[in-house]
């Protein structure tokens, strides 16, 4: 069976210079010298200026933080986190975590994601502790927009942008800004390290109060300041993300012939798939006309030897976890949710195997 994605990350050999330097060091934790220079590096990456960029054990770890940094643990009044009904769980767990009741909110249907301008209108704001958007399969955001809603709403809000490096990496416009972004480097997306995670943010101060709640609280002193656990990225996995850089460039052009071979084939076959630069590269989406067809899709994906998966789930709020979170209705989850699958990629998937896979994908939509 062809995975649906099969991880490639930098060989022993690339990470052995690096893990040198440990022995000298014998610094292994607490941001070391290669969790700084990763950092050094990826900012120099996205063209933001230093310090922009801190580094944590996990995408998660990084929620976290940036929830404890920028909004705090819930309080009476504000107990309520509104978070979007699409997105990988992680979002809403990270903010129970922090103490908060998750609410769903629907999504626009182009967008993915939750409408800035229609979330400044929810009744639930005033209750609202913190607002968890995300950037969808590292689909692009607006950082004006979510600083301008959270500005006039006077509620924090943290933008999950997990898969979204490659943004950066571009250059895109408007995505750095006051609003914390966080990425995730886990095996399973574009840029890995394995297990690891950043905070991008313009807002220094913020970002110190997040190095501080990854580290127990401390702030500069040993002493806990702030709510804190430990969600620092080792220097081992440092080690992997300043390898994995060095390759990146060639990493980014594998994945992107990858890409470009879905969207030729589906252009052929008159399949919508959705690729790199509209999703980051390590997802191709099949969108879908009905519930059905994606399920009969799935089946005859799997028939020949394919996995698919529903990234997302079928949304939140059908986590049997989430099945009693309160939400408002989600019209547009439900729509999209069952009809989006994530097709097979690897950097090294063969040009055939993306074609052989499209050629099912059309057969299964054109039955009736
Ligand atoms: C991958 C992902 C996460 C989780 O990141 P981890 O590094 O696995 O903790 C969170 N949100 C989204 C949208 C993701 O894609």
């Amino acid at each position: 069976m062809i995975p649906v994605f099969r991880p490639d990350l930098p060989k022993a050999a690339a990470i052995a210079s690096y893990l040198t330097l440990l022995d000298e060091s014998r610094r292994y934790a607490n941001r070391g010298d290669l969790t700084l220079m990763l950092e050094r590096r990826l900012t120099d990456l996205f063209g933001i200026a230093q310090g922009g960029v801190l580094s944590a054990a996990s995408g998660t770890a990084a929620l976290t933080a940036a929830i404890l940094a920028s909004a705090g643990r819930a309080r009476a009044s504000k107990p309520l986190c509104l978070c979007a009904g699409y997105t990988f769980v992680a979002a809403p767990l990270a903010a129970e975590l922090c103490g908060y009741r998750p609410h769903f909110v629907d999504i626009d249907a182009d967008a993915w994601a939750p409408d800035p301008r229609r979330l400044a209108i929810h009744s639930l704001l005033d209750r609202t502790g913190v607002v968890l958007v995300p950037a969808p399969y590292g689909r692009s955001y607006s950082q004006a927009g979510w600083s301008e809603f959270s500005r006039v709403a006077g509620v924090p809000v943290v933008i999950d942008a997990a898969a979204g490096v490659e943004l950066f990496a571009d250059g895109a416009p408007d995505l750095v800004g006051a609003v914390p972004v966080v990425l995730s480097f886990h095996a399973t997306k574009a840029f890995a390290v394995g297990e690891g995670g950043a905070i991008v943010c313009a807002d220094l101060p913020l970002l110190r109060a997040a190095a501080a709640s990854l580290n127990f609280g401390f702030a500069g002193a040993r002493e806990t300041t702030a709510p804190g656990f430990n969600g620092k990225m080792s220097e081992h996995h440092a080690a992997v993300g300043l390898a994995e850089l060095d390759g990146w460039a060639e990493k980014r052009r594998a994945l992107r012939r990858v890409a470009d071979a879905y969207r030729r084939y589906a252009a052929e076959r008159g399949v919508k798939i959705h690729t790199a630069p509209s999703v980051a590269s390590n997802y191709a989406l099949l969108e879908a006309t009905s519930e059905r067809a994606a399920q009969d899709a799935c089946a005859k994906l799997r028939a020949a030897g394919f996995d698919s998966r529903l990234w997302y789930g079928l949304g939140l709020h059908r986590e049997p976890y989430f099945r009693d979170a309160a939400r408002d209705p989600l019209p547009q989850v439900e729509a999209l949710a069952p009809r989006l699958i994530g097709l097979p990629v690897a950097a090294d998937l063969a040009e055939a195997v993306v074609e052989r896979i499209v050629a099912v994908v059309a057969a299964a939509l054109r039955q009736p």
